[in-house]
């Protein structure tokens, strides 16, 4: 029996770990597997490789070494960001302003910050995924400590004007923190020239593999640590460092900073044909975000009349892997709330598909959604009774 051939469509969802950055990595796994804190030559070598990758990834983007901090993953960056600043602050002035089209590590951060009574804002978007500028400065007050506003979405891959609102914040005199998991090697990211003060990233959406993140936070900020053990990351994020992954992150950070022009054109193409395509074969499908800026390879698509879950199923019967925004809670499922907050009512966010591109990517991958969606919709739009 011949194996099937499959298309990976959920580079947002996680990445195959590129074989440069398994090469870079292994020396760490195998050789150098010294613990950083020890006074030894086994520590010194693994701390030797603990710095250079703090080096590098402060270097491409433009910050500090001592203003990185390694941590667990890109929720655990977002936890310490938003609960660590909060928490630092004094009671006159202790507010978060963040949006309603956030990660769930960010906006169930926030909830519980709320719940512990600390005062919370939640800005909209328009029907293009875009923050509502306006409403940001409505809503930031004296009180307001902290402006948390992501750089690119997960589900429609819309890129927000985070210069903008960096400004917006200081100019009420808060911090502004940003949620640069999606955007990270796809985006330039100059912390000093966006006007950022703390940064969020990930090592497994950016080729490097899961269990590693990265918090940068600009010095002068105050943040509390929400783990407390040994001095590691100056006490910001005790637990030994994961050192091969560390190195991989940097490693891959490095890797996809330097192709973001050729990956930019490339995704973008595919993007390109897999829109067009779907649009000239599928009656009434909408492109959610597509007036917007968006990072190169997202492509996130609503087609009423089917269910997006069953879609999704037969996609992935035909090779084919992609996702829904969908959330499935108490055995519901529940319709993507970035959907819902760009207007777009619960029954149609509820028939809507993410297609996510990224290293490996390929035209005839875009070619097998083009060949099997049209007609897996048409039979589908039949069953449920129409548009
Ligand atoms: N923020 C955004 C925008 C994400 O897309 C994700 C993961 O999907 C996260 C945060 C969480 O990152 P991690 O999976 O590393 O915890």
């Amino acid at each position: 029996m011949t194996e099937k051939t499959r298309y990976y469509f959920d580079h947002n969802a996680t990445t195959i770990v590129r074989p440069e950055v398994v090469e870079a990595m292994l020396p760490w796994l195998g050789e150098y597997y010294g613990n950083p804190s020890s006074v030894h030559s086994f520590g010194r070598e693994a701390k030797n490789g603990l710095d250079k990758a703090r080096e590098k990834t402060a270097e491409l983007i433009n910050a500090e070494p001592d203003e990185i901090f390694f941590t667990g993953c890109g929720t655990e960056s977002d936890n310490i960001a938003l609960a660590g600043c909060i928490t630092a602050a004094d009671k006159s002035r202790n507010g978060l302003v963040t949006s309603t089209v956030e990660h769930s590590a960010i906006i169930k951060t926030a909830d519980d910050l709320e719940e512990k009574g600390y005062p919370i804002a939640r800005i909209g978007v328009d029907s293009a995924c875009r923050i509502d500028m306006d409403a940001l400065k409505n809503s930031i007050g004296g009180t307001t400590r902290l402006v948390s506003i992501m750089h690119a979405n997960n589900e429609t891959g819309v890129v927000q004007d985070i210069a903008q609102a960096a400004a917006i914040a200081h100019d009420a005199g808060a911090y502004f923190h940003t949620d640069a998991v999606q955007s990270a090697g796809k985006k330039v990211i100059d912390v000093k020239e966006l006007g950022i003060d703390m940064l969020s990233m990930s090592g497994h959406k950016i080729n490097a593999p899961k269990g590693v993140g990265v918090l940068y936070i600009k010095k002068g900020v105050t943040v509390n640590p929400l783990m407390f053990g040994g001095s590691h990351e100056s006490g910001m994020r005790p637990g030994t460092e994961n050192i091969p992954s560390i190195v991989a992150f940097a490693t891959a950070l490095e890797i996809a900073s330097g192709e973001i022009d050729e990956k930019s054109r490339k995704l973008s193409a595919l993007v390109k044909r897999l829109e067009e395509g779907m649009e000239t074969a599928v009656e009434n499908i909408q492109f959610n975000g597509r007036e917007a800026e968006r990072i190169p390879g997202t492509s996130n698509i609503s087609i009423p009349g089917v269910d997006g879950e069953a879609l999704l199923f037969s996609l992935d019967m035909a090779g084919i892997a992609a996702s829904t925004g969908s959330a499935c809670s108490t055995g519901e499922v529940e319709p993507s709330h970035v959907l819902v907050a760009m207007g777009i009512s619960p029954k149609v966010a509820q028939s809507s598909l993410r297609f996510s591109m990224g290293y490996g990517s390929t035209e005839e991958g875009v070619d097998r959604i083009l060949e099997v969606l049209p007609p897996t919709v048409k039979r589908l739009r039949a069953v449920s009774g129409g548009l």
